[in-house]
């Protein structure tokens, strides 16, 4: 996912049960409205070692491989996610951290079966898709019918009633390419609310374009969800090229019709796990520096970039911490979250198993934007006093050539329910250029991943955990909406 979407979420599409207050005392005030102190010049010689070590080798391109190799893909509620958290409780275990354990998550499972579709007339054919994420299959039979297509879902909502009656829903919206991503967010919306839109229409089925912007005949999946009134129809993606080979025959004229045979359904309540590892800061253990990413992955690649590259950059950087002779003064806690591909299910978990204490979170982090360098810098509104030592971060990470952008980015996916609680957050921008070409489809694999890019990024986590575990900053806390005061 993207922050973007992140800031769509946040923005209220996607509603939380149970919202804590996040009453703490505003940062300003906890600081007594004095200066912050700047960081000690040890601490920025140690950032610069830290940044050249990582440079030098980070060796998280050793991990993206061996979680791609020796496990792969592993969707939530899989037996692959089994194995994903003893993996990772064994690979995290051997990096030396002080403390290494899990915390519970559970969820229901969704399983996929298969998925076949074809043109039945007027030029007979197969087409290539996927069933999306907690999509309901055509019950054990193909469904055969004509479809409609709607250039975007506001047009699918403004079809009339009842015009849909028995007919598959098709929306053919391209995802655009940018930097920074920011082209997901116009298009994904078709993804999580079409299904519910074309059921209310009357529609048997909904099909989208795929959410991506490569040219490759391989379907993105990602997340749907029905809204609760609805009746639940089958949703899946055609690939870029299959959506241009229905969208030309539909041009004709002449109905098209299709037969959709899709096996996939929700199953029984599965327990997986956020893993955690722990530097337990030497002065302040109870502040705490949050580095996030996710440990699940679709079921189609094996999750290289989305999200086992955000694993290995996330922990190497807290790896190169540990292996400092001295602790950091607060603690950095590296969460590999479960299950966030249907849900941010593990963020959840983890805001509600860590209520009470979400004050004692110094600011989160998260990577899970694929594998390109980080570009930008920027975090949660900063009291003015703050402003000198993030300063002087921005200037450890400028040889990284990453640019400070006050104002700019929000919190990872699974950091937006802890953020929701009040926890600031920190950007660290990645190029996402090319992400969407590989996103959540049989393609998302270790080849489209560079060591030295990884490399890059570890030496920005690492530079960022350890000054702002070495400072005394304190960030606004977010209101419930997870946006920072003044933005
Ligand atoms: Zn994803
Ligand atoms: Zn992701």
């Amino acid at each position: 996912m993207n922050w973007t979407l992140g800031r769509m979420l946040l923005a209220g599409a996607l509603l939380l049960p149970g919202l804590a207050e996040a009453g703490e005392a505003q940062a300003g005030e906890a600081q007594g409205g004095e200066a912050v102190a700047p960081l000690p010049e040890a601490a920025l010689d140690v950032a610069a070692q830290l940044r050249a070590q990582a440079l030098a080798g980070s060796g998280a391109w050793e991990v993206v491989e061996s979680l791609t190799t020796e496990v792969g893909p592993r969707m939530a509620g899989t037996e692959a996610d089994a194995r994903a958290v003893a993996w990772a409780v064994e690979k995290f275990g051997g990096f030396g951290f002080d403390r290494v354990y899990s915390e519970p998550v559970r969820f229901p499972v969704w399983r996929r079966g298969h998925e076949r579709a074809e043109v039945l007339s007027p030029f007979p054919q197969p087409l290539h898709l996927a069933a999306l994420g907690r999509s309901v299959g055509t019950g054990g039979q193909p469904l055969e019918a004509e479809v409609v297509e709607f250039a975007t879902l506001a047009d699918l909502e403004a079809a009339p009633e009842g015009s849909l009656l028995g007919r598959i829903a098709y929306v053919s919206h391209r995802m655009e390419r940018f930097r920074d991503g920011s082209g997901y967010g116009a298009a994904v919306a078709a993804r999580g609310k079409g299904a519910s839109v074309a059921a209310r229409h009357g529609a048997v089925a909904f099909l989208l374009r795929s959410i991506g912007t490569d040219s490759d005949r391989f379907p993105h999946t990602g997340m749907t969800r029905y809204e609760d009134d609805v009746r639940q129809i089958p949703a899946a993606a055609l690939s870029n090229p299959d959506a241009d080979l229905l969208s030309n025959m539909l041009r004709r004229g002449e109905p098209v019709k299709l037969r959709l045979d899709i096996d996939v359904g929700m199953g029984a309540e599965y327990e997986s796990a956020n893993v955690i590892a722990e530097i337990r800061g030497r002065e302040r253990p109870d502040e705490i520096i949050l580095l996030g990413s996710h440990l699940d992955s679709w079921d189609l690649g094996t999750g290289a970039i989305d999200n086992a590259a955000g694993v290995a950059i996330t922990v190497r950087a807290a790896a190169l911490i540990a292996a400092l002779p001295q602790r950091p003064r607060r603690t950095i806690r590296v969460v590999a979250f479960a299950n966030e591909e249907q849900g941010l299910i593990g963020g959840r978990a983890y805001a509600d198993a860590h209520g009470e204490r979400i004050a004692e979170h110094v600011v989160g982090v998260e990577s899970d934007f694929g594998a390109g360098r980080i570009y930008a810098f920027a975090t949660s509104e900063p009291p003015p006093q703050a402003q000198r030592v993030l300063e002087q971060i921005a200037q450890a990470l400028a040889p990284l050539g990453i640019d400070y952008m006050p104002g700019k980015g929000g919190p990872g996916p699974d950091l937006i329910p802890i953020a929701q609680r009040g926890m600031p957050w920190a950007w660290l921008a990645q190029d996402g250029t090319d992400y969407f070409d590989y996103h959540h489809t049989h393609n998302d694999t270790l080849d489209k991943v560079e060591a030295a890019a990884l490399d890059q990024n570890v030496a920005a986590y690492a530079v960022f955990a350890w000054l702002m575990a070495e400072s005394d900053v304190v960030l606004h806390r977010p209101d419930k909406s997870g946006e920072s005061p003044g933005r």
